[in-house]
This record gives C-alpha cells, structure tokens and sequence, in this order.
C-alpha cells in the first residue's frame, strides 16, 4: 500500500519587510486634502488651489480628477472665484492680492507652519533680526519670509553662516522651515551660535512632531535593514529629508519611491530586510501598493516597528462654514 506524502510547507525565504510606524500622511496635510475636498463638495468645482495642496503627485492627481485646478500664481485665478492656500502657507502679500482680485480665499495652511508666522511677526515687532533656517525656494519659506521680509535672512545650512550680517548681535534668534533634517538642523544651529554667542532659540520646536516621529523612525529602519524604501515625491521636503537621514544614519542604500512600480528590481540583491516608511504627505494607498510589490517577490513576511504613537488633529478651515458662492 503507498501513501500520499503530507504537503510541504512553502519554503522559508526568510525576506521581509519592517514597516515603520508613524509613518505616512500628518495631521496638517489630512486637514489641507479635506479641504479641497470638502470645497469641491460645498461649492462645487472649479476649486482654484495655489501650488500643489501637499507635495504628493497622486493626491494632486485625485484631486484634479474631481475638479481641482492648480496654479502657480493668484493671478492666474479667475476674479470672483474660490481657491485654497496650501498647506505650506503664503505670505500676506498673497492674501492682499487675493483680495484685490476679489477671490473668496480658504487658507489650508498647517497650524504648525502659521506658529512660524507668528513667531516671524512677533519678533519682527520687537526689531530682532531673524536667521531663518530652510531651503531656498522652498514655498514654506518664501511664505514665512514675508511675513517680515526687512527683518528675515534665509540661512540654508551651515556653509551660509559665515557670510551672515546683522544689525545687533545682541538681538538674533534663529526660526526654521517646519521640514528640516533634525541633525542637519542642529548643525547649522552650532554654528549660528559660534558666530552669535546671544543667539536667542524659538520658545518651541519650529521642525514639527510629523517630522521628527518620522526620521526617528526612518533612523531605526537604517539600522536593521539592508535597503530602505521611502515613499513620497521628489518634492517633499520632509520625504527628501527622510533619505537622507536614512543614509546619515547608516543604512546601506534608501530611495525616494512615488509609486511601486518605480522599484529597481536590482536593489533587492542580498536584501533580506526592506524598512518601508513614507513621507508625510504620502497615503497609506501608496505604501499598500509597494507591499504588495515586496510580497509578490517574497517580501511577505510584515512586521510594525513602532516608534511613536500619534494622535494629533486640527480642525478644518473656518471659511468652509461661510457661503462662498
Ligand atoms: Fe504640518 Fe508638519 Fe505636516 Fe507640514 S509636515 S503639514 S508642518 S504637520
């Protein structure tokens, strides 16, 4: 008599992912895509938005599929229509021309990037001169810079100290863009304070929670894996940053991803562990998408590493509760 041997268990590859948590979408940018969204609904498209709403090419994809238009400047809004300010923020010139354009505004901005204003204005009030710490160009920036344009000077890393110029070396302090590289940060910091030994500090962090619980995490996944794999647009700051902390932090490579489809196949050569994380304007949609690319090449084995709990929310612009049509 033969008998049928029992079915074997699929082979161990022992490949898997450490998915980093938090990780993805914040509390700032949650509030500036319900929004749109919540605009479109109330009022109907068109809704105008001014830059992109988060740095994240698929949100902005979603949101133009539902009658979301992007521009690059109030001037290109039409007079008499509503457009939402980004979450990055904007300066107050933009809010005069909106209004002498008669645009009915909804302002998105993130409440944590609107505390850098006000520290900006207050102590612009009191006459200090402000380093301000951030990449050039960066839309956050550029907001943040005109709320006190005569009293603002962009420091953009350590190698700008040197040629820094104040009026009173007694009266400085240092602000910064909400999405810098913590260390990276720190370092441009030691030096303003070699320089300016008064150098005053912001009464609270200006680099905001979202930031900082994700390269904490991203710092983790470089040390326990071989590749890390962030997703998020190439022009998201804080998903840029997130890289290069990875990288600061050891990691033996770490890509920027938008989409799964984007992986190199050849970057999983000797990989066992992948750490995964995403920006935090990336949804949870794109990560899902990336796991399931792992998993079809054996990557099936998940596990959290959690390094943080988050629960914070802001509530919805005030204007969505006004008639704007
Ligand atoms: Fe706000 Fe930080 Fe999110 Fe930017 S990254 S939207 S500052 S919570």
């Amino acid at each position: 008599m033969t008998t049928t041997p029992p079915p074997q268990p699929a082979p161990r590859t022992g490949r898997r992912v450490l998915l980093a948590s938090p990780r993805g979408w914040c509390a700032g940018v949650d509030r500036a895509v319900h929004t749109v969204e919540k605009a479109l609904e109330q009022y109907g498209p068109p809704i105008y938005v001014r830059h992109e709403i988060v740095h994240n090419k698929h949100v902005v994809q979603n949101l133009q599929k539902k009658g979301a238009v992007f521009v690059d400047e109030t001037a290109e809004v039409p007079e008499g229509s509503i457009v939402v300010f980004s979450a990055h923020g904007v300066a107050p010139a933009v809010h005069t021309e909106a209004a002498e354009r008669r645009l009915a505004t909804i302002d998105a901005t993130c409440p944590l990037v609107t505390k850098v204003h006000r520290e900006a204005v207050r102590y612009a009030q009191q006459d200090y001169d402000i380093l301000l710490i951030g990449h050039e160009g960066h839309e956050e920036v550029i907001g943040t810079s005109g709320e006190a344009p005569d009293h603002i000077t962009l420091v953009d890393g350590p190698d700008d100290v040197a040629n820094l110029n104040v009026r009173d070396e007694t009266k400085v302090i240092w602000l910064s863009q909400t999405t810098l590289s913590v260390d990276e940060t720190m370092a441009t910091v030691n030096a303003l304070k070699t320089r300016f030994p008064h150098l005053t500090s912001p009464p609270s962090d200006d680099i905001c929670y979202a930031t900082q619980n994700r390269q904490t995490a991203v710092k983790e996944l470089a040390e326990r894996t071989e590749l890390v794999l962030v997703v998020g647009s190439k022009n998201s700051s804080n998903s840029a940053r997130m890289v290069e902390v990875a990288r600061a932090a050891g990691a033996p490579a770490a890509h920027l991803v938008d989409f799964a489809h984007e992986i190199d196949d050849a970057w999983l050569e000797n990989v066992t562990t992948v750490g995964l994380t995403s920006g935090a304007s990336a949804p949870d949609t794109l990560v899902d998408g990336v796991l399931q690319w792992l998993a079809e090449r054996g990557y099936d084995d998940v596990e959290t590493l959690t390094t943080a709990e988050e629960s914070i929310t802001f509530a919805l612009p005030h204007e969505l509760r006004r008639n704007l049509r």
